[in-house]
């Protein structure tokens, strides 16, 4: 396994719309394991793969509850409620800010071995989900529609 460079805010490949991974093949399945890594190594919830410099669908998350989810060409096909929440990226780092995100998500996705499954989140697993997914179609927590306002230290 190998630690990976995160792409910070700025970035290009933070803004590109991900590919659909067609074929788990070898490469994909090493990428998930560096990855998982890197996020744990980073203190994260959560890394998609731009965040990483490639342009795929995929997806690490790992919260105390959830254990590892890793997520390949992951959709959420069910949004209910609402949460105001903190939020972080580890692409843009000493920050924080306050979302408007679905209280409670499914998402459905390919697993490594390509078995289609199902996740039910609510609360940080929710946000999590909602944050990673957003990344692979270029998006950041910090914009408009997202976000509700940044954090100061003081808060
Ligand atoms: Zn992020």
């Amino acid at each position: 396994m190998a630690r990976l460079k995160i792409r910070k805010k700025g970035d290009p490949a933070l803004r590109a719309k991900c590919r659909v991974v067609e074929t788990i093949d070898e490469r994909i399945l090493t990428l998930l394991d560096d990855m998982a890594e890197t996020m744990r190594d980073a203190d994260g919830v959560g890394l998609a793969a731009p965040q990483v410099g490639v342009r795929r669908r995929v997806v690490v998350i790992e919260t105390d509850e959830s254990g590892l989810i890793e997520l390949i060409n992951p959709e959420i096909t069910e949004r209910e409620g609402e949460q105001l929440e903190r939020e972080g990226c580890l692409s843009i780092p000493d920050e924080c800010g306050i979302t408007r995100r679905p209280a409670r998500v499914r998402v459905r996705a390919l697993d490594r071995d390509g078995n289609m499954r199902e996740y039910e989140g609510e609360g940080l697993l929710a946000r999590a989900f909602c944050h990673e997914i957003d990344h692979l179609d270029g998006k950041l927590y910090t914009d408009a529609g997202t976000l509700v306002r940044m954090v100061t230290d003081e808060e």
